[in-house]
C-alpha cells in the first residue's frame, strides 16, 4: 500500500515523524528542517479528509518523564505549518479519548514516546551481564508490544515517515505495524523517497560507481566498505582512515590518527579491492598541521612521511586531484563522511574538492547521494545541498541499509521479516 494511493477520507491515522528537532536552552527550535521533512505526508492526509495522530520521540529521556524532551515545545510550529490548532496528548500511552474525539482535519500530537521504556524495549535498571537480564527482557517485549498495541488503538491506518529511526525495532517504528493488516499500513513520502535514493545506489546502479567513505574511523565503517566492495568501480577511502592505510604499508604517520589494531584490516581491504578490480583510490599527500588546532602550521607532505608531532587533518592536492578524477565520470555517487576536520575551516579543502567534484558531475547526469551525518553538515556548511540529487535525513539507518541490512521499519510495513 502506498500514501499515493489511500484515501485517508474519514479515517484516523497514527503517524510516526521524526521530530526530534534541536532546541536551544529556553526550548525554541533552532532547526526546523525535520518538520518541514514531514510536512508532505501530513498534509496528504489532512487533505483528503483524515485526521492526523502524530508520534515522536524527541533526545534520549531513556524511559522517563523530562520536561526539557517534552513535544509540547514544538507543538505551535506543527500547528502554524498544519496551518490549523493542534491538540498536545501528556502521555502518549493515554490518549483514548482524546484519539477518538478527533474529527477530520483535526490533529492531536503525543507527548514524547520515549517517556516510556517500552519504545525502546530496553530493560531498564538491569546490566546485560545480570543473571535476570534475560527474563528483564523477555517481560519488556510482552510490555512492548502492549504499547504498541495501544497507540495502534488509536487509529485506522499506519504510517511511517521516521526514516531516521527506520533501523530500530521499536513499539512505534516496527512493533505497531503488526496491529494493522496490510492494507492500513504503510511508508511516508519522506520513507519513499528514502528508500528509492538506497534502491539507486544499491539496485538501480548506473556506472561508473564512486562511493566516498571518509570520516574518522575504519572499524565504524568497515560494513559498507566490505558491502560496496562487490558494487562499485572507484573506491574514495579518506578523512582520518587515510592514515591506517599509509601506517599499514609502512608509513610514518606521526601523530595522525590511527587504529593500530586495524592496520591488517587495511591491507586486507586493498587486497580484496585488487582481486575486485575496484580502483581503490587512497590518499597520497595531505595537509599536516603541528596541532590539532584551525590555527595550527600546516604544511603539504606524503602521507606516508609525516614529521613527528604533526599530524596529517585534511587531504593534500594531489589526492584532491586523484579524488576528483573519480569523482568527475561517475554516473552513481555516495558520499559518506568528510576528507578532513572540516569543522575547521582551514581543513575543508578537501572535503570541498569532492563536494564540487560531485555537484559538477551531478550536473552531467550523475545520481548523488550524500548521507551520514557529518557528510550532510558539511554539503550544508558549503550550501551546496540544493546542488545534489538526495541528502538522506537518516544517518545510522542510511548507513545500515547500505550495509545491505534489512530495516525493521520497512520489513514492518512490506511483511519481509
Ligand atoms: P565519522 O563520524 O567517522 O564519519 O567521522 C567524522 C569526523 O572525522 C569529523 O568530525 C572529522 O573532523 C573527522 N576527521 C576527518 N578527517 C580527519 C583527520 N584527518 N584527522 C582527525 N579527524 C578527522
Amino acid at each position: 500500500m502506498n500514501i499515493d494511493n489511500f484515501n485517508f477520507n474519514g479515517k484516523k491515522a497514527i503517524v510516526r515523524v521524526d521530530f526530534n528537532v534541536p532546541l536551544d536552552e529556553n526550548g525554541h527550535i533552532t532547526d526546523d528542517t525535520r518538520i518541514r521533512g514531514a510536512l508532505p505526508t501530513l498534509k496528504k492526509i489532512l487533505s483528503d479528509g483524515g485526521s492526523l495522530i502524530i508520534m515522536s520521540h524527541m533526545g534520549k529521556p531513556k524511559g522517563k518523564v523530562n520536561p526539557k524532551m517534552s513535544l509540547s515545545q514544538i507543538k505551535d510550529t506543527v500547528a502554524k505549518y498544519l496551518d490549523r490548532p493542534v491538540e498536545f496528548a501528556t502521555d502518549c500511552a493515554d490518549a483514548s479519548e482524546q484519539a477518538a474525539a478527533l474529527k477530520p482535519g483535526e490533529v492531536l500530537l503525543l507527548e514524547n514516546l520515549r517517556f516510556h521504556p517500552e519504545e525502546e524495549g530496553k530493560p531498564v535498571g538491569i546490566d546485560k551481564a545480570d543473571p535476570g537480564y534475560d527474563a528483564a527482557k523477555k517481560e519488556m517485549k510482552t510490555r512492548q508490544a502492549e504499547f504498541a498495541k495501544k497507540l495502534a488503538s488509536y487509529a485506522d491506518v499506519y504510517v511511517n515517515d521516521a526514516f531516521g529511526t527506520a533501523h530500530r525495532r521499536h513499539a512505534s517504528t516496527a512493533v505497531i505495524a503488526d496491529y494493522f493488516d496490510a492494507d492500513h499500513k504503510m511508508l511516508g513520502y519522506l520513507m519513499e523517497k528514502e528508500v528509492n535514493a538506497v534502491d539507486n545506489i544499491l539496485s538501480n546502479i548506473k556506472r561508473p560507481f564512486t562511493a566516498i567513505m571518509g570520516g574518522s574511523k575504519v572499524s565504524t565503517k568497515i560494513g559498507i566498505i566490505e558491502n560496496l566492495m562487490d558494487k562499485v568501480d572507484n573506491l574514495i577511502l579518506c578523512g582520518g582512515m587515510t592514515y591506517t592505510f599509509a601506517k599499514a604499508q609502512g608509513g610514518k604517520i606521526g601523530l595522525s590518527l590511527c587504529e593500530d589494531d586495524k592496520l591488517e584490516l587495511a591491507l586486507d581491504i586493498m587486497k580484496k579491492a585488487k582481486e575486485k578490480g575496484v580502483n581503490l583510490v587512497l590518499g597520497t599527500d595531505c595537509i599536516a598541521a603541528d596541532a590539532f588546532s584551525n590555527d595550527a602550521n600546516t604544511m603539504v607532505c606524503s602521507v606516508m612521511d609525516i614529521p613527528d608531532g604533526w599530524e596529517g587533518l585534511d587531504a593534500g592536492p594531489a589526492t584532491r586531484e586523484a579524488f576528483v578524477k573519480a569523482i568527475l565520470p561517475a554516473k552513481t555517487i555516495l558520499w559518506n563522511g568528510p576528507a578532513g576536520v572540516f569543522e575547521f575551516d582551514n581543513f575543508t579543502g578537501g572535503s570541498r574538492a569532492i563536494a564540487d567534484a560531485i555537484v559538477e558531475a551531478t550536473k552531467n547526469g550523475a545520481f548523488s547521494l550524500i548521507g551520514g551525518g557529518d557528510s550532510v553538515a558539511c554539503i550544508n556548511k558549503f550550501g551546496l545541498a540544493d546542488e545534489v540529487s538526495y541528502v538522506s535525513t537518516g544517518g545510522g539507518a542510511l548507513l545500515e541499509a547500505i550495509e545491505g541490512k534489512t530495516l525493521p521499519g520497512i520489513a514492518a510495513i512490506r511483511g519481509d521479516k
